[in-house]
């Protein structure tokens, strides 16, 4: 239903997604929460859509809200759309199309890295009253509150901290999808941003656009903890720590002398601790490290990662950026990590981090990331990063997740195809496959998988529909996929439907290249259906059949034969590990 019959601002997430800034959802980005602040302070009416509602609307409802608009913001962050399970960013053509729908003359303001890209690219879509923010979008939609004419502006710390007070109650929060309600909480993950800018401004790597945003400017712990006191006010459970190049420079010494600034326990302690003093937050986890600045400071970096296992939940992953194993790439690059630097860090992390938390999963592991296409790339490259991976898993260090990024364009050289094939699959089979089996090994238990989708790795609009969310499609035949809350979560698939927008603990019972198949634990026995009986490792089809058949006929006799006595009449051997399952240890 669309409310809106006197005149308002249309807020529309086209969601953000940069390393240090999620907000597809389940995220919610802090980007467009600040836009939503800067109306709250200045008290004007709006309208918060995502993108994905307002694919949704039909024709009349689109132009119900259309017709009363006073003003439009959008803020579109991801520069290249991918698929993801829950959403998809608006794109280039569904902006343009957007901004020719617009009632004549309202001002409308666009923001974020995929315009500033666009923009690049020669994108000038033409309209009176139109502007495309290539700074702060809240500034300049705050200066235009205020003075009726657009300007790019920056936002002042005071600033930052109002907007981000005001966002955090906003309806980029109250009225999201994924927030759910108090008595069905959503899996809405709040991305809050911590620091701006990297501490490596004054000659940092060369593709990267941190070192344009010069010294960084850290938020307080106070401040932080506030802004995510109001959201707790608000719903919100779950957070991210964003906008971290490093979480270990947060607050550093040193920032604009040193080239490894010291990292400095207190502030990052101070905020952890003090976002867990709140009872209300449940997953709390974390953004990028740098290994480098880990490596040269061991002692506080033991203390920080000390910190992280203790106060962060389970599954934590911290992105490290190597981008290459070649020194070559590393010099032509001003790349400010090699490969001994990266294994202190990684032997340190997994040292405090590897331990199992509530959830079955290690407390906090490295993420490695590689880039492909930076200057001074040969093939002897990807085998230097092959080498490498190998030599790490030698040792037994474990990794989370190995993430390739291929770049191209201006200021990046063209990369050879075969061995950068080669390296990629070689990565797979060997290196990602066996770390796969040794996190998620078959047997364990993983709690909280919370369901996405129905046969098929996108969530539709149909799934939210009562025929995929009531609880009569549980042990249907189909295919359910699911994930934990949290950064970089594991994608589970489970061979019959559950109700989506739930929860529930899961056995893992195999492994896919990057995903992994389980069964629920805590089946009843005197409801299952032939399908989740099937999906227990130890009971094929044949059996879950005969396992079906034997319950139906001693229900005739007793309401609620036992687990035993229906195995035993269907003539199937009852393996410890099925009972597991049923939860009857
Ligand atoms: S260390 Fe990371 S954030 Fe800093 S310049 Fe390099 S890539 Fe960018």
């Amino acid at each position: 239903m669309v409310a809106n019959d006197s005149p308002s601002w249309l807020v529309l997430d086209g969601y953000e997604d940069e390393p240090a800034a999620f907000g597809v959802p389940p995220y919610v980005g802090f980007h467009i929460r600040y836009v939503c602040g800067v109306l709250e302070q200045h008290k004007i009416e709006y309208t918060y859509k995502t993108i994905d509602q307002w694919r949704l609307l039909a024709e009349h409802e689109r132009e119900q809200i259309l017709r009363d608009l006073e003003g439009f913001v959008c803020i579109a962050g991801a520069v290249v759309p991918g698929r993801y399970i829950r959403g998809t960013p608006i794109s280039q053509r569904e902006s343009t199309e957007l901004i020719r729908s617009l009632p004549r003359d309202i001002p409308a303001l666009f923001g974020g890295w995929a315009v500033r890209g666009w923009k690049q690219q020669g994108w000038m879509p033409l309209r009176s009253n139109l502007f495309l923010a290539v700074q702060d979008t809240d500034a300049t939609l705050n200066g235009f509150l205020n003075t009726g004419s657009w300007k790019h502006e920056r936002r002042t710390s005071d600033q930052w901290t109002t907007w981000a007070h005001y966002g955090a109650q906003s309806k980029a929060v109250l009225q999201h999808p994924d927030l759910g309600t108090e008595e069905k909480s959503g899996p809405l993950t709040y991305e809050v941003e911590v620091y701006q800018g990297c501490v490596r401004f004054k000659r940092g790597c060369k593709f990267c656009i941190e070192p344009k945003k010069g010294v960084p400017i850290w938020r307080t712990p106070e401040d932080i903890i506030r802004e995510v006191q109001l959201a707790h006010d608000a719903g919100v459970q779950h957070v991210r720590l964003g906008g971290m190049t490093d979480t270990y420079t947060y607050m550093a010494e040193g920032v604009k002398e040193l080239e490894y600034p010291i990292p400095n326990p207190e502030p990052i302690a101070k905020l952890l601790h003090g976002l867990r003093e709140d009872e209300r937050l449940k997953i709390l986890h974390t953004d990028n490290g740098n290994p480098s600045i880990i490596a040269e400071n061991i002692e506080p970096s033991t203390e920080i990662t000390k910190t992280l296992v203790e106060t962060l939940s389970d599954g934590a992953v911290l992105s490290f950026g190597l981008e290459s194993a070649d020194p070559n790439v590393h010099a032509a690059n001003w790349l400010n990590c090699d490969a001994n630097q990266l294994k202190s860090a990684l032997r340190l992390i997994n040292q405090f981090g590897r331990e199992r938390g509530e959830r079955g999963l290690p407390k906090l592991l490295p993420g490695l990331n590689f880039i492909a296409g930076l200057n001074g790339e040969r093939s002897e490259t990807y085998s230097m990063n092959l080498n490498l991976l190998h030599e790490l898993r030698k040792e037994g260090l474990l990794l989370r997740r190995i993430n390739i990024r291929q770049v191209e364009g201006e200021g990046f050289q063209e990369i050879p195809e075969t061995e950068f094939k080669k390296f990629k699959s070689a990565v797979r089979d060997e290196i990602d496959s066996p770390l796969l089996q040794d996190l998620f090994p078959l047997g364990h238990v993983l709690k909280d998988v919370h369901w996405e989708t129905h046969d098929g790795r996108t969530r539709l609009p149909v799934h939210l529909t009562e025929e995929h969310i009531g609880e009569q499609v549980h042990g249907r035949a189909g295919l359910t996929f699911g994930r934990q809350i949290g950064a970089y979560p594991i994608l589970v698939g489970v061979p019959y439907h559950i109700p989506l927008e739930s929860s529930s603990d899961i056995m893992i019972t195999g492994h896919g290249a990057r995903s992994i198949t389980g069964v629920e634990i805590g089946l009843d026995i005197n409801t299952a259906s032939g399908k989740q009986l099937e999906a227990i490792p130890g009971i094929g089809k044949k059996a879950a059949w005969n396992l079906v058949s034997a319950r139906a006929k001693l229900k005739r006799k007793e309401e609620k034969p036992s687990i035993e006595s229906i195995f035993q009449a269907a003539k199937v051997h009852l393996e410890p590990s099925i009972l597991s399952v049923f939860g009857d240890k």
